[in-house]
């Protein structure tokens, strides 16, 4: 299946001179949504995760039935304020300003080894956010899984030895 045929390519949103990449037609698709998911799984298993980590708001779509898929848990980041016990913040710079993520204390254990999702990687800020809250907890990145990556943005970079495992390159 051409996974591509269901990424709609919106230009200059959010803002001009930026090709947004929509997913909501992938996401309406139950055949293709279940063949990203499906792939996704295939490329986790060998990674042997405990945890699945993502972020909101999109990561979460492709993380929550990725998680089912695997038989693991899932741990969700969210921005300031969303997560109702104690939890990690790191912040991570953007264009213009920055952005803060948070994790709950508690929702990994050191034994873990994380697989990180999200729909797209682009500059690496949100991914190299998350890596950096999952080593706060002391758990480990067994690898990340991403639907998407903007190879011109090089945000690979962060991962560093981290295993990284991407549907469609744009
Ligand atoms: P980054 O932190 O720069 O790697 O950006 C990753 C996050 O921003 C992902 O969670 C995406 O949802 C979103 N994102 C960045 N660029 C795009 C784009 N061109 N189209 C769609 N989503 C994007």
């Amino acid at each position: 299946m051409d996974i591509a045929a269901f990424i709609r390519h919106v230009p200059d949103y959010p803002k001009p001179g930026i090709l947004f990449y929509d997913i909501t037609p992938l996401l309406a698709s139950p055949e293709a949504f279940g063949e990203v998911i499906g792939r996704m799984a295939d490329a986790a298993r060998p990674l042997r995760p405990t945890r699945v980590v993502a972020a909101e708001a999109r990561g979460f779509l492709f993380a929550a039935p990725l998680a089912q898929r695997l038989g693991v848990g899932l741990a969700p980041v969210r921005k300031p304020g969303k997560l109702p016990c104690a939890a990690f913040e790191v912040s991570y710079d953007l264009e213009y300003g920055s952005n803060t993520l948070c994790l709950h204390k508690d929702a990994l254990a050191p034994a873990d080894r994380v697989l990180i999702v999200d729909d797209v990687l682009a500059t690496g800020g949100t991914v190299d956010a998350m890596i950096r809250l999952v080593g706060r907890s002391g758990a480990t990145v067994a690898g990340c899984c991403m639907l998407m990556e903007l190879d011109a943005l090089g945000g690979r970079t962060v991962l560093g030895d981290i295993p990284l495992s991407v549907l469609l390159h744009v």
